[in-house]
């Protein structure tokens, strides 16, 4: 409904029209940003009826690519809580786990199987290592769209349940979640086929997990907005949607943002540290945070411009203390599955102080098992 004035390949600058729809940039395969009108934008955020509105995905949806709210796929995602951290002064919960489907990919699904119904699409092809998965077939299979999810050995069986559950298709593949990737995008090119992940329309929703946190400080910036990096979609949505807040005037500053990865999938941490624009590849990610066990980011460029852009933090943390932060957040009342305890951990380890956001990404019930049963004594 807020005009779109085009489409611009991050990587090569090349332009696309509004409505095209496209992945991954024809030219270089690098990954496309939408521009709007920010006037329009400006104009409709000056209401009194926007900054009074409780906080929720739906309320900033000048944000997003969306031609007809009639066309909405919700299921009430958004919104969640950011709570205090007991055992630290001024670190704060954005608890994603409470979304939907468990984690905070419903925010991405919602405007993406959104643009999907208005762009006619019956059949969606998405590679995920389950949370994107349970995801996209929860929203997809809801707007009648039959999904097919490519799933990579190891991923939990319970997120593989959840993907049946919502009624999708699972294909099980073997090797890592790369793999996965490259056989829908090699599906993509040879059928034409809809594919659904990391791509524009994406990022777009994801823009409101950091909406979200400076409508919850009151339009205030914390000192730090800490975010565990996978294929980094989600930390470049919430950079993009902290750059647009500050282009309408929401915002006058930035907070510096934090990317923390496993160890064991160190992509776009060891080059930040090599001071290299772009990431490395990881063969064969090890870490128990399986959720960011992704050797190929494809925002990974971006991620390393963000943190350059907002003079950052990166740091990696070992499955040891991941499993640490777990048990931290577990006895605040916060069960996080491994990737979901990724920041908290990162936040530790950098000992930041201040005010500081840790994004819980995904609910322990999603892999509840990982690092074995839990003692009766903990
Ligand atoms: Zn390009």
């Amino acid at each position: 409904m807020v005009k779109i004035k085009n489409q611009v390949c991050f990587m090569c600058g090349k332009k696309y029209k509004p409505e095209k729809v496209v992945f991954r940039c024809e030219k270089c395969g690098g990954s496309i940003d939408i521009n709007y009108d920010f006037k329009e934008i400006k104009n409709l955020i000056n209401k009194p009826t926007f900054t009074k509105a409780p906080v929720s995905h739906w309320k900033y949806w000048m944000f997003y690519p969306i031609k007809n709210l009639k066309n909405m796929i919700t299921l009430g995602e958004g919104g969640t809580p950011l709570i205090n951290d007991k055992f630290h002064k001024g670190r704060l919960l954005k608890n994603e786990g409470l979304n939907p489907t468990g984690s905070f990919k419903d925010r991405g699904s919602a405007v993406e199987i959104t643009k999907a119904v208005e762009n006619k699409v019956h059949n969606i092809y998405c590679p995920s290592t389950g949370n994107m998965g349970a995801s996209i077939a929860a929203y997809g299979t809801r707007a009648g769209i039959r999904v097919t999810v490519y799933v990579p050995s190891g991923a939990p069986p319970v997120k593989v349940q959840q993907i049946k559950s919502y009624g999708a298709r699972v294909v099980n593949m073997r090797g890592t979640y790369t793999n996965a990737l490259n056989s829908v995008y090699e599906l993509s090119e040879d059928t034409g086929a809809y594919i659904s992940g990391d791509y524009g329309y994406r990022g777009e929703g994801e823009k409101s997990t950091g909406l979200e946190i400076i409508d919850q400080l009151n339009w205030q910036i914390p000192d730090y907005i800490v975010i565990p990096v996978g294929m980094g979609n989600h930390f470049w949505g919430i950079h993009q949607g902290l750059k647009e807040a500050k282009m309408v005037g929401l915002i006058d500053k930035f907070p510096k943002l934090v990317a923390i990865q496993a160890s064991g999938c160190d992509t776009v941490v060891s080059s930040w540290k090599n001071n290299d624009p772009l990431p490395k590849t990881r063969k064969n990610p090890d870490t128990i945070a399986g959720a960011i066990a992704c050797g190929k980011p494809n925002f990974g460029a971006e991620v390393l411009y963000a943190l350059k852009q907002t003079k950052g933090l990166a740091e990696t943390v070992t499955d040891g203390e991941i499993l640490q932060a777990r048990k931290e957040l577990g006895k605040q009342g916060v069960w996080a599955e491994p990737a979901g305890a990724v920041a908290y951990a990162g936040a530790e380890k950098l000992g930041l102080s201040g005010q500081v956001v840790c994004i819980i990404t995904g609910h322990g019930l999603k892999d509840p098992f990982a690092g074995g049963a839990i003692p009766s004594v903990y």
